[in-house]
């Protein structure tokens, strides 16, 4: 009935039934790569700033189609979101990445950590503790291991169920992550109702960031802010030495970015870890 609102439906009509058509495709495509396990986790590197080492990993999926090749979540996550998807391919992931961070931990010894992003249906399922706490003693993981990522604009569009999800997750052990923070327009003290331990600056603030003299106040404004409130921060879209040399200054601990290294799958991030130690 809005669509008359906008006028000119003759224009619009197709572009809708257009989007619903590859909404839809997108659907097919996420149920058969479910079925055929064509998903993939690929990894990027958190990284001390003061000695460049490896210090955790963010597990980003994606989807690798037999036909259509590598697919970022970007072309398929809002879908997922929107069906329900999510549900099933968040439990492949948490199964996935825990299983990799448990033979990390064999491999390497026990100092990496592992983020794995959840959306709010995740988060509003009353049994995904319950799920997290299994996988975690499948795997022999120490839940302190696990940092569940979320966004900030999913914080604010909370339930009281999902806060009650992230007690339980915080009762067993696991690192809470507030991800995109800046972007959501939520305060810090709004902050201190979830239970957090780290805050991830969205990437917007370091893109511009020698060139900006707000999103440089603003990220040294968080950081301090950030230590009043015992979360450590990560700086995430770090692409060039400037950037680096910028963050830092403003007295950033943490990040990951393409200037350290982009997504990899599991065996390059392996060499990464196995080069870095040999320095
Ligand atoms: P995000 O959690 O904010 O992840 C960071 C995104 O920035 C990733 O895109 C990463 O590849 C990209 N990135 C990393 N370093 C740089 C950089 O230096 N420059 C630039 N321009 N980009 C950088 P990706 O992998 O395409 O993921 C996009 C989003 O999809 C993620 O954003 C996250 O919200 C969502 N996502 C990814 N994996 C999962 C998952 O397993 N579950 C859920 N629910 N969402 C996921
Ligand atoms: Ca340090
Ligand atoms: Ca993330
Ligand atoms: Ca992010």
């Amino acid at each position: 009935a809005k669509a008359e609102g906008r006028g000119r439906a003759c224009v619009f009509v197709p572009e809708d039934e257009q989007r619903t058509l590859q909404r839809v495709n997108t659907e097919s495509l996420l149920r058969e790569a479910l079925e055929g396990q064509y998903f993939e986790l690929y990894y990027q590197p958190v990284f001390d700033l003061d000695d460049q080492r490896i210090v955790g990993a963010e597990g980003l999926i994606r989807m690798n189609h037999p036909q259509k090749g590598l697919l970022a979540p970007g072309d398929f996550i809002d879908v997922a979101e929107e069906t329900g998807l999510i549900v099933p391919l968040g439990e492949w992931v948490l199964e996935e990445g825990a299983r990799q961070l448990a033979q990390w931990h064999q491999e390497f010894g026990c100092d990496i950590t592992l983020s794995l992003n959840v959306s709010s249906k995740q988060l509003q399922n009353a049994r995904f503790a319950g799920r997290v706490a299994t996988v975690c003693e499948k795997y022999s993981l120490p839940a302190g291991h696990l940092v569940l990522e979320i966004t900030e604009s999913m914080l604010m569009h909370n339930s009281d169920q999902a806060l009650e999800v992230m007690k339980q997750l915080k009762q067993l052990g696991c690192l809470l992550s507030i991800d995109d923070f800046g972007t959501g327009f939520s305060s810090l003290s709004y902050l201190q109702k979830f239970p957090l331990d780290v805050l991830k600056i969205d990437r917007a603030f370091v893109m511009d960031i020698e060139a900006n003299e707000t999103h440089r106040a603003l990220v040294k404004a968080i950081v301090s802010m950030s230590e009043a409130l015992k979360l450590r921060v990560i700086t995430e879209g770090v692409e060039t030495e400037g950037q680096l040399r910028c963050i830092r200054q403003q007295g950033c601990e943490l990040g990951q970015g393409y200037y350290f290294s982009r997504p990899l799958k599991a065996a390059a991030f392996n060499e990464r870890i196995r080069s870095s130690e040999t320095l």
